[in-house]
C-alpha cells in the first residue's frame, strides 16, 4: 500500500482524506474519547439480549452464522466456491463487470442479522452499529483467507452511493460509515467522493430483471478518476440482493479505468 510505504497511516476517525491527512495520532485520540462519553451517557444494550455496555455482545454474535465460503455473484442458487478458488465466479457469471463478492451473513438465516441491518439502515438509526458490522465482515474475510496483503494490494474500499435526499433526511450515508469502519479494521484506504449518484433510480426491489437494469442504466458517475484509475476497488454496501446496483457501479468504475471491482456486503438476501 503506498501510503503505508510513505509511512503515512491512513486515518478513517475522520473525513479529511486518507493519503493526505497525516494528524492520525489526534484524530483517532479525539475519536475514542467522543465513543467513551457516549457510551457513558447513551449506554448501548445488545440488539440480541439486552446486555448493558454492548450493542453485540459475545455470545449473541456467535449465534450468526458468518458464512465460512465465499459464493458466486449469481442471485439465484449462487456457486459456493472453494476457499483457493483463484476465479471468484462461476462460468454463468464470466460476464459481469463485478469479479466477485464477499458476504459475511446470510440474511434470511437469522432474525438477529436482521434486526442488526434493520437499526443500522433505518430510523431509529443505531450509527454505531457499523463498528460490529465491521467487524463482522473482518471475521468473514479472515475464515475465507481473503483479508491478505497480497489482496489489498493497490486496493481501496468505496461505498456504493445512495440516493441523497435519503442522506439528508438520515443526516449520513450508513455505507460511508460502514466502509470508514471496515478500512480502519483492514487498514484499506477509502474514498468516499468518487463514485457519485447522479440521478433518483426507483427502489430495485418492485421491479423486473430488464427494468432493474434500465433503472439503473447512467444513474452513477466518476468524479475524480485519479483516485480510481488502475486500482483495485471493493465497493461496500449493507445487503447484496439481485447484484444489479453493484454491476452497475462495477460497470462505471470499470469505465473510469478501474483494474477489478469486488464486492463487500454484511449480508446477502438468496
Ligand atoms: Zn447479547
Ligand atoms: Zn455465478
Amino acid at each position: 500500500m503506498n501510503a503505508k510505504i510513505k509511512g503515512i497511516k491512513p486515518c478513517v476517525a475522520c473525513d479529511v482524506r486518507a493519503q493526505t491527512h497525516h494528524n492520525v495520532f489526534v484524530h483517532s485520540l479525539s475519536w475514542a474519547i467522543k465513543n467513551f462519553l457516549l457510551e457513558i451517557f447513551f449506554p448501548s444494550f445488545c440488539l440480541g439480549c439486552k446486555t448493558e455496555g454492548t450493542l453485540l455482545c459475545q455470545d449473541c454474535q456467535a449465534t450468526l452464522e458468518i458464512l465460512q465460503y465465499n459464493y458466486c455473484l449469481c442471485n439465484k442458487n449462487p456457486l459456493r466456491l472453494a476457499p483457493n478458488e483463484k476465479n471468484s465466479k462461476c462460468q454463468r457469471c464470466q460476464d459481469k463487470k463485478l469479479a466477485g463478492i464477499y458476504t459475511a451473513l446470510s440474511y434470511k438465516e437469522k432474525f438477529l442479522t436482521k434486526k442488526l441491518i434493520h437499526q443500522f439502515k433505518y430510523s431509529p438509526y443505531i450509527k454505531t452499529l457499523a463498528k460490529p458490522l465491521a467487524k463482522i465482515i473482518t471475521e468473514h474475510l479472515l475464515i475465507t483467507q481473503k483479508n491478505t496483503e497480497q489482496i489489498w494490494a493497490n486496493s481501496i474500499l468505496v461505498p456504493v452511493p445512495m440516493e441523497v435526499s435519503g442522506q439528508k433526511s438520515r443526516g449520513y450515508s450508513q455505507t460511508q460509515i460502514l466502509t470508514k469502519e471496515l478500512g480502519h479494521l483492514i487498514n484499506v484506504p477509502a474514498v468516499f467522493d468518487s463514485l457519485i449518484k447522479i440521478r433518483k433510480t426507483l427502489p430495485q426491489m418492485k421491479l423486473s430483471a430488464k427494468d432493474r437494469a434500465q433503472n439503473l442504466k447512467d444513474a452513477f458517475a466518476v468524479k475524480n478518476s485519479r483516485q480510481i484509475s488502475g486500482k483495485k476497488i471493493f465497493l461496500v454496501d449493507d445487503v447484496y440482493t439481485t447484484g444489479s446496483t453493484m454491476e452497475e457501479c462495477a460497470k462505471t468504475l470499470k469505465s473510469a479505468g478501474a483494474k477489478q471491482v469486488f464486492g463487500i456486503t454484511i449480508a446477502r438476501e438468496e
